[in-house]
């Protein structure tokens, strides 16, 4: 069993990581990126941990839509599409499942393995079998599309 990197969002090899990059989470890739670029994820990864991510915030992801990393870039898009759509915290991924599926389809993917491992872990409710097979489903679709990367 490998270890999370809550930077890419993958799950890997423990040999993948520092004795520090264990302790942070991040990945020998990832800490070899420079500073600016993983502070622009942990910024975007941020804002869906906000019970709520305001219009300022709104603004703020528009000048990410417009950063010159596509990596950063189609995280800002994905996040500033579900700020517009369900800016609150509650219920959003159940509620997205349900009236906006390429959007959930789309988050499925961008936002990776640790992230979502981390969003199941706090989820055992049997109601929720309902959205794992949504979940699933999407995860399938996407596969057989292009990698956004
Ligand atoms: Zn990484």
């Amino acid at each position: 069993m490998g270890h999370y990197c809550r930077l890419c969002g993958q799950i890997r090899a423990n040999e993948k990581f520092s004795g520090r990059g264990h302790r942070d989470h991040v990945c020998r890739d990832c800490a070899q990126r420079p500073a600016a670029w993983r502070d622009r994820l942990e910024e975007l990864h941020h804002f869906l941990e906000q019970s709520n991510i305001s219009a300022r915030n709104g603004d703020r992801l528009k000048i990410l839509c417009q950063h010159h990393d596509p990596e950063i870039r189609a995280l800002a898009e994905l996040i500033a599409d579900i700020a517009r759509v369900h800016p609150r915290k509650r219920r959003r991924v159940p509620n997205l499942a349900r009236r906006h599926p390429p959007l959930f389809a789309r988050m499925t993917t961008l936002l990776g393995d640790a992230w979502w491992d981390a969003f199941w872990s706090d989820r055992l409710d049997l109601d929720d079998e309902w959205l794992y097979a949504r979940w699933e489903a999407a995860r399938a679709g996407n596969r057989a599309d292009e990698n956004p990367f």
